[in-house]
């Protein structure tokens, strides 16, 4: 018998682990979500990232492991897939002591410090000589890192879960338990893997309270940097951010941005792309042409998106709810991509033991 396996979202995270469940054949797998790779909305977070690798999960956590077991599956990916979207690119980090206590600069903190553990992960990790660095720059790093071009990635990964044989629908569940019922089988599943990001915190059955909002707004343009660069706060506010980041494939520059914790507004402010797009030329001027502000600036598009926070860490364990097996995979903050693979890894094995214990009970 197969495995009967819904996957409940198909942003990174649903769609991360339907693709590692699909490289089994006695897996069954229907993705069901409200929006799919294509949709531009509010409540999907996974097409509005920049995406790339800056590991912020503090050292001997969940978040610290999950992020570093995930380089090396985006490494080959990068390597093998370059349909995948995905480019080698240099990151450059700096800090500066004073944001320490602002929203930004605790989100940053382990990405921002001197000797941070994902320095023996990443390739050609080095420190900025004190030299280069402006007087207002405390220390700084350099290594190598990726850019996802999320329009490319996510399509790729439907495009590997229907190559494996999972089935994608649209549906959307105001109960959690309901989704059981939906599989294309027409049998009920075995299991839901849960991965409704920040809708989890309205979703019947699973109504989580440690969900909240930190609202990302970016402003895509045309034009390319260089590397990637990232700045541990900035001076326009304790919920501003200052990153840039050009993805593979033509998928343009990303100028980010904010960190704003309970803020729900989806639509851009004006005032916080202006500041956006100055700071950026600021770090960055050959953004511009020499002598251009920010009229230089070739914008695609503004936009927002409400990273999943949760206060506690992701949500990655196993449950029962009205007679359902579920392994619940949400709450990936700022980091869904650069932990995609070592959370889909830990949600899987957590259906392993739900599928061990169904044919136990049968025997
Ligand atoms: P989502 O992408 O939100 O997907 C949720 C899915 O569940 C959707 O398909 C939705 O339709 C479905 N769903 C929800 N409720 C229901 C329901 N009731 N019924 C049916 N379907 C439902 N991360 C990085 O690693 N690197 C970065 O550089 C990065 N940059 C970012 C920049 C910005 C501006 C933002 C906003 C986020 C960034 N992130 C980054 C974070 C990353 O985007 C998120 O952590 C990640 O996208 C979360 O993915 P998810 O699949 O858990 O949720």
């Amino acid at each position: 018998m197969p495995n009967k396996i819904v996957v409940l979202g198909a942003g990174v995270s649903g769609l991360t682990t339907a693709y590692l469940l699909s490289k089994d054949p006695e897996n069954q797998i229907t993705v069901l979500a409200k929006h799919m790779p294509g949709d531009y909305d509010i409540e999907y977070a996974s097409p509005w990232a920049g995406a790339n690798y800056m590991p912020v999960g503090k050292q001997g956590s969940n978040h610290h492991a999950w992020e570093r077991d995930t380089w090396p599956a985006l490494k080959e990916i990068t390597e093998k897939y370059p349909e995948a979207g995905i480019h080698f690119l240099d990151a450059i980090i700096y800090n500066r002591k004073k944001d320490q206590e602002t929203a930004t600069g605790k989100w940053f903190s382990e990405l921002v410090q001197p000797n941070p553990w994902y320095k023996d992960v990443v390739p050609d990790f080095r420190d900025i000589p004190e030299s280069q660095l402006s007087p207002e720059i405390d220390n700084g790093q350099i290594f190598t890192s990726v850019c996802i071009n999320t329009a490319v990635y996510l399509p790729w990964l439907v495009g590997q879960c229907t190559k494996n044989g999972a089935v994608f629908k649209r549906a959307i569940f105001r109960h959690i338990a309901d989704a059981a019922n939906a599989h294309h089988s027409g049998q009920k599943a075995d299991v839901i893997v849960n991965c409704t990001g920040l809708s989890s915190k309205f979703l019947g059955g699973v109504c989580d309270e440690n969900l909240l909002p930190a609202r990302g707004q970016i402003v895509v343009v045309r034009n390319d940097p260089g590397p990637m660069i990232g700045l541990s706060g900035t001076d326009d506010g304790e919920d501003e951010a200052l990153y840039m980041m050009t993805r593979a494939a033509g998928g343009g520059t990303i100028l980010g941005g904010s960190y704003q914790k309970n803020n729900w507004d989806a639509l851009p402010d004006p005032n916080l792309a202006n500041r956006i797009m100055k700071r950026a030329i600021a770090i960055a001027p050959q953004l511009v042409k020499e002598g251009e502000g920010i009229e230089g600036l070739d914008i695609i598009r503004h936009g927002v998106g409400l990273r999943p926070l949760r206060e506690g860490g992701p949500r990655v364990e196993k449950d029962e709810v009205a007679g359902v097996k579920i392994v619940h995979n949400y709450g990936h903050g700022g980091f869904g991509y650069q932990a995609s693979f070592g959370c889909a890894e830990t949600a899987i094995s957590l259906v392993k033991e739900v599928l061990q214990n169904k044919t136990r009970a049968k025997l």
